[in-house]
């Protein structure tokens, strides 16, 4: 199993992908990822890729970094695995629950470990429901989340997630799991103020909270920036108007940090970017910038303080948490990510130079509702940008775009026809500038082809919406 060829064969054969449609696959072959290097990765054909994507949302200090693979390799000699269950610990964990406590701020006091964002929000199902039973209201059980979020997999996660395509199979949402609106600007009201409109989309919350009951609402959860439901951006109003709102109601809030924490957004974590004071924070991803898997919870005092002092045992827990090599990896990293400065690298430096770059993709003619915020960034594909027209969905323009793009060398995700990348932290600006390019071909590969096709919108009366 050597050639190209070969192993496609053999992982058509035996290998059932997450998130694949096997049937389509099967006609060209999976594309086999060999080796990584910074912000590179090669393919079995040595074709050298930019991954604008960081993997999946998670290779924050880029790959082949050696302190990382040095960490893990000493604490595997160590101490390779040992459990946390039967009042038993062990040091890098230990060490690491303080530190990203330390990097989270004065509302929290302690981490449970998981080993995905997935286990993490069916930790955080479970811990706010025990919450509220603990404090005698059993009946807050209801956790609202939004459309077109994502919280994982699993049964739970992608309950909480918004995905309707998810949620279709296998019988979900599971029960007492509600969805309101999510706040795209650009998709759902891009002719309103986009501040006003933030105000808005957070009321959907409470109108949710008055419809369903305060006293049967456990939590809120959300994505500070949502990632995987196409890099949606709120406008600034959303976050301290959401947290309002739960304030007022004495609602939990759970901010999901997979993709925004660890530096992502500029901070630590994106809540503290956006404006909100979340109760737990989910993380995983950039924890450990993939290397190993390894996933958690930080959880704020206000919750803390109820499991500890008067929850009793909390009858949930994995095999994993808190192992010890993914604890030592995620160390290492978060060494990595301070002396290399990367957060307010991203803060200072890059993330606006990233915003600068992408406001120049609005005079290209497919390009709408540009937008960044840290190192996440997307746009919309349009039909009639000025009257705001979408493709029909089933030309599927996104996957045209997405097919150019790594057929250029360019690893950029299509969510429908909203493109988007989140590229490694360790990005500098010469590199940025090189993805632009890369980007702007791509864009013209794909104007060229829905030109052609006469998909492009050329007659609709051309009124400009503000
Ligand atoms: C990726 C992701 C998850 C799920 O994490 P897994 O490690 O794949 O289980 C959860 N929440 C968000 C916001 C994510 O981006």
């Amino acid at each position: 199993m050597t050639t190209t060829s070969e192993i496609q064969a053999t992982d058509s054969a035996h290998y059932m992908h997450p998130f694949t449609d096997h049937k389509g696959l099967a006609g060209k072959g999976a594309r086999i990822i060999t080796k990584a290097d910074g912000i590179h990765i090669w393919d079995s054909e040595n074709k050298k890729i930019f991954d604008a994507m960081s993997g999946l949302w998670c290779v924050n200090v880029g790959y082949g970094r050696q302190e990382l693979v040095d960490a893990a390799t000493k604490q595997m000699q160590e101490l390779p695995y040992y459990n946390s269950f039967f009042q038993t610990t062990n040091v890098p964990a230990v060490k690491l629950a303080e530190r990203i406590v330390g990097l989270a701020g004065d509302n929290f006091s302690h981490v449970f470990f998981s080993s995905s964002g997935s286990e993490s929000n069916d930790t955080n199902i479970r811990m706010v429901r025990h919450y509220w039973a603990t404090l005698g209201q059993p009946e807050r059980k209801v956790i609202i989340s939004r459309n077109n979020a994502y919280h994982g997999s699993t049964m739970a996660g992608a309950s909480l997630g918004g995905m309707s395509g998810m949620h279709a199979q296998g019988g979900l949402p599971i029960p007492d799991i509600v969805h309101i609106e999510q706040p795209y600007h650009y998709g759902l009201a891009p002719t309103k103020d986009k501040d006003a409109f933030g105000l808005e989309a957070a009321g959907w919350l409470e109108a949710k909270i008055l419809e369903i009951g305060a006293d049967k609402v456990a939590a809120f959860i959300g994505e500070p920036v949502q990632g995987a439901g196409g890099v949606i951006i709120p406008p600034k109003t959303y976050w301290p108007e959401i947290q309002r709102i739960c304030d007022k109601y004495g609602i939990l809030l759970i901010c999901d940090e997979v993709i925004c924490g660890f530096g992502r957004l500029g901070k630590w974590f994106g809540s503290e970017l956006l404006g909100a004071k979340p109760d737990l924070m989910t993380f995983a991803k950039g924890v450990t910038s993939g290397y190993l898997p390894l996933g958690g919870v930080v959880i704020g005092k206000r919750v803390a303080d109820v499991l500890i002092n008067q929850g009793g045992e909390f009858n949930h827990g994995y095999t994993y948490s808190g192992h010890p090599v993914a604890c030592a990896v995620a160390l290492a990293n978060i060494d990595i990510i301070e002396s290399e400065g990367l957060v307010d690298k991203v803060l200072k430096e890059t993330g606006p130079y990233l915003a600068e770059r992408y406001a120049e993709l609005a005079n290209h003619p497919l390009v709408g509702g540009a937008e960044t915020c840290g190192l996440v960034a997307g746009f919309a594909l349009m039909k009639d940008k000025v009257n705001h027209i979408p493709f029909d969905e089933s030309l599927e323009v996104g996957m045209i775009c997405r097919n150019h793009s790594f057929a250029n060398g360019l690893i950029m995700r299509a969510v429908g026809d909203r493109m988007i990348i989140a590229p490694p932290l360790c990005i500098t600006k010469a590199q940025i500038d090189e993805m632009m390019v890369l980007i702007t071909e791509t864009l013209d590969a794909t104007l060229a082809d829905v030109t052609k096709n006469g998909w492009m919108h050329d007659d609709a009366p051309k009124v400009a919406y503000s």
